[in-house]
């Protein structure tokens, strides 16, 4: 990489195409499924604490997701519950699995445009084939020169792919909707970091928003982010 050239890294679900939205009403789905066994709070607190449990043993994504809620299901509805309920479960998980890709406002064009000019990356975490299949379908994998499919994205794993992929910390530019993923951590390990929020955010990727962080912005559309580049470029030539 070219040094003082800023490495664009974008993350994927509700950065680039809508995800959350899908889990919602997969969650919604599923609450209906049990309403017979319990209230809808009970179901979504103990799926959420099962989910959360089983991170370190499933990873992200929905293969993860379809495993918790069948431990969840058989913990609160027991032996009483139905091969049908069971396959009803699976269908609302394959769902996700196969539903095509919806990009968000703006994000071909942007990319598009910047991919002409600078080197753009993808890092995001979840199923590996799952996340592989999005980005072929989304038509922008050949936008990128790089892309990484991770179990974790903390200050450790970003500071390995940076090795990997020859990027100094200080060029090292992260655009993502995740506070907790795509924001803290580059921060941490000395890059910037862009927050382009999305609607809705999952319980386990909340966190506080940094204030008045030097090397923190927050866009409210991808279509801000080449004026931001212009800036950064301009800015760095002064310095
Ligand atoms: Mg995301």
């Amino acid at each position: 990489m070219t040094p003082g050239q800023p490495f664009l890294c974008f993350d994927a679900d509700d950065t680039l195409w809508h995800n959350e939205d899908a889990f919602a009403e997969a969650h919604r789905k599923f609450a209906a499924l049990l309403a017979d066994y319990h209230a809808p709070e009970t179901v979504e607190s103990t799926l959420y604490a099962t989910e959360k449990r089983n991170i370190p043993i499933y990873g992200y994504g929905c293969k993860g997701f379809t495993l918790s809620a069948l431990e969840t299901a058989v913990e609160l509805a027991g032996d009483t519950m139905s091969s049908r309920e069971v396959r009803a479960l699976l269908t609302i998980c394959r769902e996700m699995l196969l539903e095509p890709v919806r990009l968000l406002p703006g994000v071909e064009e942007t990319l598009r445009h910047l991919a002409a000019r600078h080197p753009l990356a993808l890092l995001t975490k979840g199923d590996l084939a799952h996340q592989e299949n999005k980005l072929r379908a989304s038509g922008l994998m050949d936008l990128f020169t790089r892309h990484a499919v991770i179990s974790e994205k903390d200050e450790e794993t970003y500071r390995r792919m940076l090795v990997l992929w020859g990027v100094e910390p200080s060029d090292f530019v992260m655009i993502g909707n995740s506070i907790k993923s795509d924001i803290l951590p580059v921060l941490a390990l000395g890059g910037r970091a862009i927050h382009i929020p999305y609607p809705l955010t999952w319980q386990h990727e909340r966190a506080e928003v940094p204030e008045n962080h030097p090397r923190f912005t927050l866009l409210d559309s991808m279509a801000r982010l080449p004026a931001w580049v212009d800036a950064y470029l301009a800015s760095a030539a002064k310095r």
